[in-house]
């Protein structure tokens, strides 16, 4: 393993005492992760992680590092997270170098600015520490592009609930169904039939693609496809962590898709 001395490192930043890290792990595989968020991981003294983050990314941590798992999954009460950033702000303050390890990006439905915002509010120090979300970069071990300048010109991230769990009812659905032309869900495997029945009302077309990517970028991952008329028949293949991709996207998949056929035993990525 390259030591937090190892000449790469030469001018990172330093992880003082007293400050927070909020680093996005990528989607899953290892070798996602950046030389900022490796770096912090080999100098932190607590890693405050998500259930999403695997037990190889943890694996890169100091391994004198004290591991809190502060998991969430599935929109649980929001009061779960304050208690998380309650947990951030005092190992701060306690004097202790806190990573805050998110799955993909951390700022991306993660979360990461309502902690950041916590931090900001006690005065504590911080950084964030962008990641590779899963709805880029998990997508493209799926062979899907998350644009394409012959399909899409623009492509929009869509969070399948909210903070109680519902689906989100801040969502202009009319709005969406004309102007999106590439739609990435995220969290939505619990909704996917209402929001397939609310894009299908307000114009979508029943044989648009859909593509369910699941476990993306690890050894286990697995990818089916359909059409949004007939999302019910995916439903009983589908488990979570998933990301759905709707429209044109996943139509280059038959030609892109590398992963399936390429270094699958290769845990890191
Ligand atoms: N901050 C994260 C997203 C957190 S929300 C990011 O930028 O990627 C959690 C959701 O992300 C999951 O419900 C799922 O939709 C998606 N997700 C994260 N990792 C995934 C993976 N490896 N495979 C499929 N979906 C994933």
């Amino acid at each position: 393993m390259v030591s937090p001395s190892h000449p790469i490192f030469e001018g990172f930043p330093e992880f003082r005492p007293g400050t927070v890290w909020l680093v996005g792990a990528g989607p899953g595989a290892p070798g996602l992760l950046t030389l900022l968020a490796l770096h912090g991981l080999q100098q932190a003294d607590v890693v405050v992680h998500d259930a999403l983050v695997s037990d190889a990314v943890l694996g890169f941590a100091n391994p004198s590092a004290e591991h809190i798992h502060a998991g969430k999954r599935g929109g649980k009460p929001s009061a779960v997270q304050a208690d998380i950033t309650r947990t951030l702000i005092a190992l701060a303050q306690s004097g202790k170098r806190v990573l805050r390890l998110k799955g993909g990006d951390p700022f991306v439905f993660g979360r990461g600015a309502e902690e950041a915002l916590g931090l900001a509010a006690h005065n504590i120090d911080f950084r964030i520490v962008p990641g590779i979300s899963a709805g880029i970069g998990g997508l493209a071990y799926a062979g899907i592009p998350v644009t394409h300048r012959d399909f899409n010109q623009s492509v929009t991230f869509l969070t399948g609930h909210d903070l109680s769990g519902d689906l989100p009812l801040a969502i202009d659905w009319a709005g969406l169904a004309k102007a999106a032309p590439v739609i990435v869900m995220y969290m939505a495997v619990k909704h996917l039939p209402d929001i397939a029945a609310r894009l299908l009302a307000a114009g979508r077309a029943p044989d648009e693609a859909v593509a369910v990517v699941m476990e993306a970028t690890l050894p286990t991952q697995r990818v089916i496809s359909g059409t949004l008329g007939d999302v019910a028949a995916l439903m009983p293949q589908i488990a979570p962590p998933a990301l759905i991709v709707l429209g044109p996207a996943s139509s280059l998949r038959p030609v892109l898709d590398w992963y399936d056929t390429a270094a699958r035993e290769n845990r890191y990525g």
